[in-house]
């Protein structure tokens, strides 16, 4: 019983914090968003170009395996679509410049996201290297920009627009939207 005490403080929050925080990949978000474990590590993806001239996309730097949760996410409330937005809800949107907003589009996706627990989650098995995709018309009611698919997919939808937009023609969005 007189050992109770001693055996308590080894195993006090702090060490376990201080240990915790040795082994921890650098975050991609930023210091300031405070995000703890499960969050997306510069280890494990890398926000990188598609190839010269093409947009950005997340890629894996090790395996996940389908049907298990890839990370958790995180970003700022905005209450508009912008670029490198998610659909909260109809009038919430997660702005997420660092990780999410980044996530290419393909139609038939190996990663979905899950903006009710802010979680991704592998829908297929992932290898080092490939791209994180998922479906924006899963999450979005009305896209940023309207745009052609080329993922070759046999479902590809070829133009994707938002689950509740109708096709907008582009040679008379004169505003480029
Ligand atoms: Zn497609």
């Amino acid at each position: 019983m007189r050992q109770e005490p001693h055996e308590l403080d080894s195993f006090s929050p702090v060490t376990a914090a201080r240990t915790d925080l040795a082994h921890r990949a650098p975050s991609v978000y930023p210091a300031h968003f405070m995000v703890g474990t499960g969050y997306p590590t510069e280890d494990d993806f890398v926000v990188a170009r598609q190839e010269l001239g093409k947009g950005y996309g997340v890629y894996a730097r090790r395996a996940f395996q389908r049907g298990y949760r890839v990370c958790r996410i995180s970003g700022t409330i905005v209450h508009e679509v912008m670029q490198h937005t998610l659909q909260i809800s109809s009038d919430a949107h997660l702005y997420d410049p660092y990780f999410t907003g980044f996530l290419l589009h393909a139609c038939d996706p190996n990663v979905f996201l899950d903006m009710g627990r802010f979680e991704l989650w592998a829908m297929k098995d992932i290898l080092p290297g490939q791209a994180l995709t998922m479906d924006y018309a899963s999450t979005e009611d009305y896209l940023f920009k309207q745009f052609p698919c080329l993922c070759g997919a046999p479902n590809c939808r070829k133009w994707i627009t938002g689950r509740r937009e109708p096709v907008r023609v582009p040679d008379l969005d004169a505003d480029g939207r």
